[in-house]
């Protein structure tokens, strides 16, 4: 299969999703995961209407949007976040979904250039309560929240999560309920958030129930990496 079939057939999923959980079909939105993979890639996912793409790497996507330029791509950051690179970060994508401090969303936004508009921002939660995985305590968000808030050049506007691999799809479906709760609690204290980005190749169907508005598709799309 080729990746303008693995598209149709992952849109196929999306909705089919959508619709089995009473959702419009059109809230789910595919972001298109390309680390690793080579330009061709993405030209081919284009060609066939994809403009949201997802880079891990800041050198990589750097490369890929020099490139690339003359195209009409909306570009997400969802790698970990240096923060010797956050200006690099500002200056080239229109999303960054792994921010987990302060410090990283004040310089966000120090950096982001005045003509861009605000950088729209996902917090990543730690669910697993594991010090060592990233994100924050969901203790913690709505304090973060409160302070990201004021900040004039970034745009908070919801959860991102990255939970540990399970095939059991109820097992699959618990850390995005969870995640649902976080977003409900935080709209309720008064913030406009409206994403939530959860969901990859092997739980979008979990993800969607949960009311996932961003999946971030790599290997369904552009095969193993
Ligand atoms: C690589 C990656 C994905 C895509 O994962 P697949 O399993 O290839 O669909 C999604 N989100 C993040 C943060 C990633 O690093």
């Amino acid at each position: 299969m080729d990746i303008t079939e693995r598209i149709k057939q992952v849109r196929n999923e999306i909705r089919h999703a959508a619709e089995k959980y009473g959702r419009d079909p059109d809230a789910v939105n595919l972001l298109a995961v390309s680390k690793t993979k080579p330009i061709d890639a993405i030209l081919a996912a284009y060609g066939v209407g994809q403009r949201l793409f997802g880079e891990n790497y800041l050198q990589e996507a750097l490369d890929k949007m020099a490139e690339l330029a003359r195209l009409d791509i909306e570009w997400h950051f969802i790698g970990r976040i240096q923060s010797n690179k956050t200006r690099q970060i500002a200056e080239n994508f229109a999303w960054v979904h792994g921010v987990d401090d302060l410090r990283q969303a004040r310089r966000l936004s120090e950096q982001r250039p005045e003509q861009a508009g605000p950088l729209n921002l996902c917090l990543q939660v730690n669910l697993s309560g594991e010090k060592s995985k990233g994100g924050v305590m969901p203790t913690a968000l709505p304090g973060l929240a409160h302070e990201i808030a004021a900040l004039p050049r970034v745009i908070l506007r919801g959860l991102m999560t990255l939970p540990a691999p399970e095939s059991d799809f109820s097992l699959q479906r618990e850390p995005f309920r969870r995640m649902r709760q976080l977003l409900e609690e935080l709209r309720t204290q008064g913030f406009p958030v409206d994403t939530l980005s959860m969901g990859m190749s092997d739980d979008l169907e979990a993800a969607i129930a949960e009311g996932a508005t961003i999946v971030r598709i790599g290997r369904a799309l552009f095969g193993p990496r």
